[in-house]
């Protein structure tokens, strides 16, 4: 039951933002301390100033006053004793700043999934269906180290891989630099292969051999780095590896 009474009830947003005064941040932490509701409202919006970080000014703007970078320069100005107008019950507490504030949400994850979207589609531009895609997309800055994989006699590339353990698997990072650059029949297509304890074999990823190498390539798995047996690169369609770390 929603205590319509309450007049803190939609101040969990502008404290989670840092909107309220030093004053009115006290006397709601002092509310906090005893009212479930509001503590719980503010819980749900913890994460909250991260996601809104991540919109761009213009959408920041299109959320409405709902951000302190909102607040004319008038606003600012008399900040320190014209009170924002934070919604009180007697103010006809609207749901609006708190709905605004779930758009905001919605947004916000609308922009994350396009981040992991586009991170996911720099793993390799043909990601075939039974790709093995788990955690969050691979978004950090490419490794110039790793191990260097086991080059096929007729070398056609070199290969340096790169496992790191996480949390939710295994992330996989890796380049090569193709001794052939000139292929008869058009550039070919590699695959990650990888190869769990259990014998079992998935393809991480799959890539173009187009120009002379290929960096910042990277996949992830849900399997453990320790249940990882091999590592493969091949051409798709040949079963022979063309780079190779045994782990
Ligand atoms: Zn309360």
């Amino acid at each position: 039951m929603i205590d319509e009474t309450d007049p803190y009830l939609d101040w969990d947003a502008a404290y989670t933002l840092g909107m309220l005064s030093a004053a009115e941040r006290k006397e709601y932490e002092r509310h906090l301390a005893h009212c479930a509701l509001c503590s719980s409202g503010v819980t749900s919006l913890a994460g909250m100033p991260g996601i809104l970080s991540m919109l761009s000014p213009a959408e920041a703007l299109a959320l409405g006053d709902a951000t302190p970078a909102l607040a004319t320069e008038e606003q600012l100005r008399g900040a320190e004793h014209s009170p924002r107008p934070l919604p009180r019950a007697s103010s006809g507490r609207a749901l609006r700043p708190r709905s605004r504030l779930r758009m905001a949400a919605l947004g916000g994850g609308a922009a994350l999934l396009l981040v992991v979207g586009f991170g996911a589609f720099q793993l390799g531009s043909g990601l075939a269906q039974n790709t093995v895609v788990a955690g969050p997309a691979p978004s950090s800055a490419p490794t110039a180290t790793g191990t260097p994989m086991q080059a096929a006699d007729a070398a056609v590339m070199t290969a340096v891989l790169a496992l790191e353990s996480k949390p939710w698997g295994t992330r996989l990072d890796w380049q090569c630099e193709y001794v052939q650059t000139d292929w008869p029949g058009g550039a070919p297509t590699f695959e990650l292969v990888m190869t769990d304890r259990a014998g079992t074999e998935s393809v991480l990823a799959r890539w173009t051999g187009a120009g002379e190498h290929a960096a910042n390539l990277a996949a992830s798995t849900d399997t453990p780095s320790s249940e990882i047996s091999r590592v493969e690169i091949r051409e798709v369609g040949r079963p022979d590896p063309l780079a190779t770390a045994e782990l």
